[in-house]
């Protein structure tokens, strides 16, 4: 049963503009229902058809009027002073049994008052690239906004080419940015700063005391932490989020703005996977400095509440030990170590990068491999002859000598925290292709695989392979 609490619909309307849905109406259809997250928000009641007619813009959430919310941003590292949710709508804030509130999104659902001169629709592949994201990253662990539900329709889209229209449901405690803040401060607009930055500690980071003179810097801190929380799983999953603006850059540490992402195949940290990105402003390898840059802009939003620049640096600074702590973290625990030790398991991720980088090794299959013991390195050996790493294995193989775990417990370690399935873009690309010729049941079942990321299910023995060669050809833009 819905049960509204609306708090960001009570922050006033200098932070948002109501905005009714338009709806896609031509021939609506439900694609796929995440029936796991329906019941964890205690919505099981609402029948199929209900789902459509809202998810669709038909019908609104009884007592909650849409809205879309207004922020800024940096865009490739310039500054855009106006932005706002475009395409999202915000359909409801709703308190699920365990007392969590969700705020509910439809992307995809008409233009808004922040649209410019796009038109407030997502085409279909875009919206089930980021349906089934959603779900890989948060079943692989990785802190992200979550997807409801997905429908289509007849409705045209006009990218390069005419294409279906969709409209994704989506779920997270916030969905607040960066860029959120950043307006308030660029505008001046000081009072309604203070106003965010105080709603936010208080709803997201509770032990923040806002009356406290330093509030400001321990806010900053905490999202520092969170958000070196996120690239490190990003970096060792191989996940590149292809557009890291600052309007795409979530307060709370959440995987937003499902846009030319790609899971790698090969470890491949320069390239580019966005072709609008033609500096490679956002490849995988400098990811973990524009996190760093991009707080740098939330910070300077941030020191007009609370002018000590200095003591807003020294946050800052620790940015660079949050995240080398939980890079660390999450690479010895795929490693198969019990215990991460920097002095010693640093120089080891360091050594193997660049062997892996330049023998194009396969990221995900090489970590599920090497969880396997000798018949794993057989294996790895098998693929990729050029790969010498004896070297290494002997040296792996003395740090485990230190190690308490048995064989037996690291692999089961190591299976724990080395994914079989990442999201491959060309497991992506078949749903995609079968889905706009109307057929769903590729896109369902791949939801299903990438569901239990960490498990070998026989049924399933085909989508843990490496990737065909076609795979390398895949192009990717920001157009959506
Ligand atoms: P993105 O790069 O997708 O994060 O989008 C940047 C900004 O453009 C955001 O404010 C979006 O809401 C907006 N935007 C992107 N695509 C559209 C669209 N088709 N219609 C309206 N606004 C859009
Ligand atoms: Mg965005």
């Amino acid at each position: 049963m819905w049960n509204l609490s609306p708090r960001f619909a009570k922050l006033g309307s200098d932070f948002f503009s109501y905005t009714n849905p338009t709806a896609l109406t031509d021939n609506p259809r439900l694609i796929h229902l995440n029936h796991e997250l329906i019941k964890k928000l205690d919505l099981t009641q609402t029948t199929e058809s209900e789902w459509l007619a809202i998810i669709s813009g038909q019908t609104p959430v009884t007592n909650y009027l849409p809205l879309a919310s207004v922020y800024m941003g940096h865009q490739f590292g310039v500054p855009v002073p106006q932005l706002g949710d475009g395409r999202a709508l915000l359909i409801a804030e709703h308190v699920a049994n365990d007392g969590q509130i969700w705020e509910m999104q439809l992307k995809g659902a008409g233009k808004t008052p922040y649209s410019r001169f796009a038109d407030g629709r997502a085409v279909l592949r875009s919206s089930i690239r980021e349906y089934l994201a959603s779900q890989a990253l948060n079943k692989l662990g990785i802190p992200t906004t979550l997807a409801g539900g997905i429908i289509t329709s007849d409705d045209a889209v006009y990218r390069e080419n005419a294409e279906p229209a969709a409209i994704v449901l989506r779920a997270a405690p916030s969905f607040l940015r960066f860029g959120h803040f950043e307006y308030f401060a660029r505008h001046n607009k000081l009072s309604q700063l203070q106003q965010l930055s105080e709603f936010c500690c208080c709803h997201y980071f509770p032990t923040i005391d806002v009356k406290s003179p330093d509030f400001i810097s321990d806010f900053l801190e905490q999202v520092c932490a969170r958000t070196a929380r996120l690239i490190a799983h990003w970096q060792a999953v191989g996940f590149v989020h292809g557009v890291m603006n600052t309007d795409n850059m979530s307060i709370l540490g959440l995987t937003i703005d499902y846009g030319p992402f790609s899971f790698m195949d090969k470890f491949a940290p320069e390239q580019i996977f966005n072709h609008s990105d033609s500096e490679g402003r956002y490849v995988y390898a400098r990811q973990p400095m524009i996190a760093w840059w991009n707080l740098y802009r939330l910070a300077d939003a941030l020191v007009k509440l609370y002018p000590h620049p200095e003591k807003l640096e020294s946050i800052l600074a620790k940015y660079a030990d949050y995240y080398n702590r939980d890079y660390l973290e999450l690479m010895t625990a795929k490693l198969g170590l019990s215990t991460a030790n920097s002095e010693t398991d640093l120089p080891l991720i360091d050594e193997l990068l660049p062997l892996l980088q330049q023998s194009q090794v396969d990221w995900t299959w090489f970590w599920r491999r090497l969880s396997d013991g000798s018949s794993g390195r057989l294996q790895i050996a098998a693929q990729y002859p050029h790969l010498d790493l004896n070297n290494w294995y002997q040296k792996l193989d003395q740090r485990y000598q230190q190690e308490p775990l048995t064989a037996a417990q690291r692999r089961e370690q190591m299976l724990a925290h080395n994914p079989a399935i990442i999201l491959r873009s060309h497991l992506l690309q078949s749903a995609i292709i079968r889905a706009e010729s109307g057929d769903y049941a590729e896109l369902a079942k791949l939801f299903t695989v990438i569901s239990s990321p960490y498990q070998e299910l026989p049924e399933f023995a085909d989508y843990y392979r490496l990737p065909p060669a076609w795979a390398t050809q895949i192009s990717l833009s920001c157009s959506s």
